[in-house]
């Protein structure tokens, strides 16, 4: 807020904010000087102070309370912008560079898993329903991996229908578990109307010591997702670097 003594200065042309207040001020004080002013002056001159001093009180408490909300406002617009800068608008979960940071700080000390797993088919599954009910599938799809997924690591979206999951320090056994749990869970899901299909996903998964690039670690997550598709689809492969 500005400092009260900005509000009092008078700007130039701009008609002064506080004429009425300045007068009275003028008034008391001659009054204050005079050697001759009488109780009746002194307490007329008090009362209008009362009341103007009373007003200017309310003003302030009001432009207080405003620039109150107006920060809280500047607050909760920052957020939105740095969790849309960070999050995929569709799912809700990280975007592809919030990713490539997480992954890259979290192996930096630490080891990892990463899980790919792209939509089996998808481009059918737009074709078939439109677009609409694809977004309808992705979001599905995000449902059933927050599900397992839970506090153990994140889920995010690298491309239009491919998502990353990252297990910190988990060991390779156990993740190849979590993957086997989120395509069964896929695979069971029920999606709304108009899909009246079952949808399925691929899957690579990929171990990584720490030290590991985002790189590498993707690019053995991935080249294990391509042997998953070329496999048949709907399963889960381990890349072993
Ligand atoms: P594959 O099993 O080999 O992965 O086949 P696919 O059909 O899933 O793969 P392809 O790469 O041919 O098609 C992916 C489709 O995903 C094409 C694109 O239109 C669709 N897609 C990408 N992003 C979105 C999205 O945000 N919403 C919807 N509805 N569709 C999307
Ligand atoms: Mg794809
Ligand atoms: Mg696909």
């Amino acid at each position: 807020m500005l400092p009260i003594s900005t509000l009092c200065a008078p700007v130039s042309d701009a008609p002064d904010l506080f004429q009425n207040e300045n007068e009275a001020l003028e008034k008391a004080r001659a009054i204050h000087a005079a050697a001759d002013a009488d109780a009746d002056d002194y307490r007329q001159s008090l009362a209008e102070l009362i009341g103007h001093y009373e007003r200017l009180m309310r003003e302030t408490r009001r432009l207080i309370g405003r620039s109150d909300r107006a920060e809280r406002e500047m607050q909760a617009l920052a957020q939105q912008l740095a969790h849309r800068a960070t999050h995929d608008a569709l799912t809700g979960v990280f975007n592809r560079s919030a990713v490539i940071e997480r992954t890259t700080k979290v192996l930096r000390h630490d080891s990892a898993v990463m899980i790919i797993l792209d939509i089996d088919e998808f481009k059918r599954v737009n074709d078939d329903f439109g677009h609409p009910a694809g977004d309808a599938v992705i979001m599905g799809i995000v449902e059933c991996l927050r599900r397992i997924v839970g506090e153990r690591g994140f889920i995010g979206r690298v491309g239009g229908e491919e998502f990353t999951v990252l297990l910190p320090a988990h060991e390779p056994a156990e993740a190849l578990r979590q993957a086997e749990k989120m395509r069964e869970a896929i695979g069971r899901h029920v999606f709304a109307s108009p899909v009246d299909r079952r949808v399925t996903a691929s899957f690579g998964v990929s171990a990584n010591p720490p030290g590991t690039d985002f790189d590498t670690a993707y690019g053995f997550a991935d080249a294990a997702l391509y042997r998953a598709k070329r496999g048949g689809r709907n399963r889960v492969e381990f890349a072993n670097p």
